[in-house]
C-alpha cells in the first residue's frame, strides 16, 4: 500500500545557514527553509538550536517532515526486524542508573555466565524463523574480555552470518584489535549507545566517561563494522539532554546507521525504578527529529514499546521509525510478543523484511 517516495515527495532542504536560535520552529519547517535536497542530502554540522527548533516544532509539521525523509531514503511499508538475545548476562560492574544488569543494584535479574555458542545459534535459528533478520548479541561486560570467551563471541558470529542474518554484538569498550577481529568474523554492526547528552551523562553513569564510549565508536567505525548508537529517554533528562544527544549521534561523520532509540523501562531495585512514564509523544518527537537529521540511518524503535499503544507505535512509524526488536525480551526488559507484533504489522500494511546496513556518509 505505500511506496517509496524518492520519486514523488516534494524534496527540501533545512538549509545549513538557518543555524539561528531566533528563527521560531515553524519558520524552521515550513518552505521556503526547505529546498529540493534536505532529504538526501547528509549533514553532520547541526546546531542546537535547529535540532530544538525541529524536535518542538508543531506535531503534525514535524511528523509530515520526517515521514517525507523517511520516504525519500526508504520505503515507508517495509521495517526491519532485529532478535535481541543475552548472551551472557548480570553481574556488569558499571553503574548505569537504568540497569538492573548492574551488580551493584539489587534486582531480580538472575547472573548468567557466556552461553555457549550452539545454544545461541539454535537461539538464531528461531529468531530467523520468526522473521529477523538481524540477531544481536548482548553481553554485560564493561570491556570486552582478552581471554577464550572472546574467542566463543567471535565463533557466534562467524555462526549468525552462516544462518545468511546480519550479526550485531553489544559487549562494552573494546580495543581496536578486538575490533578488528570481530571485523574479520564478519560482524554486521557493533552497538554502544551514547545514552544521552554529554551534559546530562554523569547523573546517570559515573563508571565511564562520555569519551570513553566516543572511543569506542570510533574504534568501530576504523574497524568496517557499520555503527548502531543512540540513547534513552525517560531518564529524567528535559528536553536539552535529548536535543544533545541528538546533536552527538547527527554530528558523528558519518552517522550512525543505526539509531536506537530507547523509552525507559523503569526496573524495581535501580536508581531509576520508581520513575513515571514518559509521554510516548515525546518518543515520536525524538524518532522524528532522529529522523530528520539522519535521513539514511536505520531508526530503530526499542526498548519501552511494551508501554506504548499500538496507535502510539504506528506514529512512531509515521515519523521515520524502520526497525524494531522482536521477541518477549530485551535483555532483560520485557517486549511485545511476537504475535502481537506481527498483528500489528498486518493491521499497518508493513512488511518484516531484512536491511543490509548501509554506508551513510
Ligand atoms: S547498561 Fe551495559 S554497561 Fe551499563 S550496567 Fe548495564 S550491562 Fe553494564
Amino acid at each position: 500500500m505505500f511506496s517509496c517516495g524518492r520519486q514523488s515527495a516534494t524534496h527540501c532542504k533545512l538549509a545549513p545557514n538557518t543555524a539561528n536560535s531566533n528563527k521560531t520552529a515553524t519558520s524552521l519547517l515550513t518552505p521556503p527553509v526547505y529546498d529540493e535536497i534536505l532529504m538526501t542530502t547528509l549533514r553532520h554540522d547541526w546546531t542546537i538550536q535547529e535540532i530544538e527548533a525541529i524536535y518542538t516544532a508543531p506535531l503534525s509539521d514535524l511528523v509530515f517532515r520526517a515521514a517525507e525523509a523517511h520516504r525519500a531514503n526508504h520505503r515507508a511499508d517495509e521495517v526491519q526486524g532485529c532478535m535481541l538475545l543475552s548472551i551472557k548476562t548480570g553481574g556488569c560492574p558499571e553503574d548505569c542508573a537504568y540497569c538492573p544488569q548492574s551488580a551493584r543494584y539489587d534486582t531480580e535479574v538472575d547472573r548468567q555466565d557466556l552461553m555457549n555458542v550452539d545454544e545461541t545459534l539454535a537461539a538464531a535459528g528461531r529468531a530467523r524463523e520468526q522473521g529477523a533478520t538481524r540477531f544481536c548479541m548482548g553481553a554485560a561486560w564493561r570491556d570486552v574480555p582478552k581471554d577464550g570467551r572472546f574467542e566463543r563471541v567471535l565463533e557466534m558470529v562467524r555462526g549468525v552470518r552462516a544462518l545468511g542474518m546480519e550479526a550485531c554484538c553489544t559487549l562494552g569498550m573494546l580495543t581496536q584489535d578486538q575490533a578488528d577481529a570481530l571485523a574479520d568474523a564478519g560482524l554486521s554492526a557493533y552497538n554502544h549507545n551514547l545514552d544521552t547528552s554529554p551534559e546530562f551523562y554523569g547523573s546517570i553513569i559515573t563508571t565511564r566517561t562520555y569519551q570513553d564510549r566516543l572511543e569506542t565508536l570510533a574504534r568501530v567505525r576504523r574497524s568496517g563494522v557499520t555503527v548502531c548508537s543512540g540513547g534513552i529517554i525517560g531518564m529524567g533528562e528535559d528536553r536539552a539532554a535529548r536535543y544533545g544527544l541528538l546533536r552527538q549521534l547527527a554530528t558523528l561523520n558519518p552517522h550512525p546507521e543505526s539509531v536506537p532509540i530507547n523509552m525507559l523501562v523503569p526496573v524495581e531495585g535501580t536508581p531509576l525504578g520508581g520513575r513515571a512514564a514518559e509521554d510516548p509523544l515525546e518518543l515520536v518527537r525524538m524518532i522524528a527529529t532522529a529522523r530528520i537529521l539522519m535521513p539514511k540511518s536505520m531508526v530503530r524503535l526499542s526498548a519501552g514499546r511494551l508501554a506504548l499503544s499500538e496507535e502510539a507505535q504506528a506514529l512512531c512509524f509515521l515519523a521515520g521509525a524502520n526497525s524494531v526488536f522482536l521477541g518477549e525480551k530485551l535483555l532483560t526488559t520485557p517486549n511485545p510478543e511476537s504475535d502481537a507484533d506481527l498483528r500489528l504489522f498486518e493491521k499497518l500494511g508493513v512488511k518484516l523484511v531484512g536491511a543490509e546496513p548501509r554506508a551513510t556518509t
